[in-house]
């Protein structure tokens, strides 16, 4: 038995060993993605509803490993967060974002879509400036009212100083900024109203229990009230279903992205796919 023990022990010991190198590994290949082609953005298409029309879009990042395919950012975000290498993979996300907005200009299906970035809390506390977004919009010549960032409340707690700041920065450039996640983990509506965020994303979570839990639906119902009157639009996430999307609309929420809709995809498709929908007007 007691040899069975340290069998154990060893085989516990060596897995953690796998997970520790596979982790520097990826750590290193994310460092040499950064510069290649590996990482790319897909786009995924947020819809006004009560008009069923495109109006913008979410950039969300890809990164095709050459050996392991697609590795999800739910995996590698975390990792460049926790080596700071979330710093240039932020620009990189803000560089390719600002070179389709520049593609999508020309486009007249697509000339008017705004292009949202996710922006790490982390990116943010470690002081991330608003310097190389600038650079970037004029780099590319964009129209800065088109970009906009994505942060997650998790900011708001951890430094709300910071947090403010870099609000108002971005919003000195032009840029619009939506609160991302709302509801997840803090789920506080007191703050909302000293933050100059322009529009509320309703996390996933909501919409996709509403058949489940209806208390869930006074909640939305509450924070679309909120929302109103803060001046602020509300984004429902995650909408798979017409049930869901009905509903979204009868509680007035003004957006929707989902899978209903579309899924994210590469640049080219997305333009195809877009210059289709107005063209189409099933649903
Ligand atoms: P997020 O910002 O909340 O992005 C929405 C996620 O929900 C995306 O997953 C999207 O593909 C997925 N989604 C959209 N519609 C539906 C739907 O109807 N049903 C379901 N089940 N899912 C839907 P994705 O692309 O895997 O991204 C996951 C997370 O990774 C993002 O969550 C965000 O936190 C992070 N992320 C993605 N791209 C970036 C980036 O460029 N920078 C940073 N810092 N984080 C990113
Ligand atoms: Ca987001
Ligand atoms: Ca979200
Ligand atoms: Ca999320």
């Amino acid at each position: 038995a007691k040899h069975d023990g340290k069998n154990r022990y060893c085989l516990f010991d060596a897995n953690i060993k796998k997970i520790v190198s596979k982790r520097l590994q990826l750590e290193q290949d994310l460092r040499n993605a950064i510069g290649t082609d590996q990482l790319s953005l897909y786009y995924q298409p947020i819809l006004e509803l009560f008009t069923n029309s495109i109006v913008g879009l979410e950039a969300l990042i890809r990164w095709e490993h050459p050996t392991e395919g697609f590795i999800s950012p739910v995996e590698f975000i975390p990792i460049a967060e926790e080596t700071g290498l979330i710093q240039e993979v932020g620009e990189k996300v803000v560089e390719m974002a600002c070179q389709s907005l520049h593609e999508f200009s020309q486009i007249s299906a697509t000339e008017s879509l705004y292009v949202n970035v996710n922006i790490s809390a982390i990116q943010i506390l470690s002081r991330t400036s608003d310097e190389s977004i600038r650079k970037l919009i004029a780099k590319y010549k964009i129209d800065p009212s088109k970009l906009n960032a994505e942060i997650t409340e998790s900011i708001l707690v951890e430094d709300f100083k910071a947090a403010i700041q870099f609000v108002q920065e971005l919003k000195t450039i032009g840029m619009k900024v939506f609160l991302d996640d709302f509801g997840t983990g803090y789920s506080s509506l007191s703050y909302l109203h000293q933050f100059p965020f322009d529009l509320i994303k309703l996390d996933q979570s909501f919409i996709q229990s509403t058949s489940e839990n209806n208390s869930n639906i006074t909640l939305i119902e509450s924070i679309g009230f909120l929302a109103t009157n803060l001046g602020m639009d509300i984004v429902v996430e995650g909408i798979e279903t017409e049930a869901q999307m009905m509903l979204a609309q009868n509680l007035n929420c003004r957006f929707g992205q989902g899978y209903l809709f579309a899924k994210p995809m590469p640049k080219h498709q997305l333009i195809k796919f877009v210059q289709e929908y107005a063209t189409s007007t099933s649903f």
